[in-house]
């Protein structure tokens, strides 16, 4: 049996035109039942449903054989993890975004100490600290719009597709930080187990995104 692990909404439902390239077509709408391992019409592959963040952790230890996780989720995780597979799915840029008001720029010129609200802590660090930026982390679990809005914070770090939430909450992106899409996983041990299943799995998945590239 191979598992993989997937979150519903975007990653689950632009994952489906790849499983689908890969002869493999699950058997539930995650968004009408509410189980949480789904068949497909491979007998041999399942489908498990967790939280986008927990995606990795399923897939380090052996919970999921292989998984589909976005770039954010993989770099805030850690290390411990194969990732050999640009999916080219849920793509979108992280950026750095302040009020209008704010001047980034002269904040960063001066060596001013930054406040940052983020749920991206890992991301924010490592970009601040290559630029020499000082900023204060404050970490936030969601609605990051809020942070700069309230005097919670100068700054936010977060996920940007369209821009239209930060427009809507009168916020200005002024720094791109990465593009952002998302990978393919697959646990280290699993690949030795079951070398031919997965490896199949992954270049059939490889081919269905070269293919829409
Ligand atoms: P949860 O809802 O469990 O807290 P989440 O918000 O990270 O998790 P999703 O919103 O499904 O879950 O996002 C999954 C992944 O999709 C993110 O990790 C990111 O890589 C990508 N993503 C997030 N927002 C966008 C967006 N607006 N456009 C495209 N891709 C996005
Ligand atoms: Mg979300």
């Amino acid at each position: 049996m191979i598992t993989l692990a997937l979150s519903k909404g975007r990653i689950f439902e632009d994952s489906l035109p790849l499983l689908k390239a890969a002869g493999i077509e699950v058997l539930e709408d995650p968004e009408k039942s509410r189980k949480l391992i789904i068949g497909t019409t491979r007998p041999d592959v399942r489908v498990v449903l967790v939280r986008a963040s927990d995606v990795p952790t399923y897939v380090q230890h052996g919970g999921a054989d292989l998984g589909v996780a976005g770039l954010d989720v993989l770099l805030e995780h850690g290390d411990g993890l194969y990732r050999p597979l640009d999916l080219r799915i849920a793509r979108c840029r992280m950026s750095v975004a302040t009020r209008a008001d704010f001047d980034y720029g002269h904040a960063v010129r001066q060596g001013s100490r930054i406040r940052v609200a983020t749920k991206y802590t890992q991301i924010a660090r490592q970009h601040f600290a290559a630029k020499g930026v000082h900023v204060d982390l404050i970490k936030l679990y969601g609605s990051m719009e809020l942070a700069p809005l309230t005097g919670l914070a100068d700054a936010i770090v977060d996920l940007v597709s369209t821009g239209s939430t930060l427009k809507a909450n009168n916020l200005v992106e002024v720094e791109k930080v990465m593009d952002i899409s998302s990978r393919l996983v697959v646990n280290p041990a699993a690949l030795k187990l079951k070398r031919a299943p997965l490896r199949a799995l992954i270049d059939a998945f490889e081919q269905a995104v070269e293919a829409r590239s």
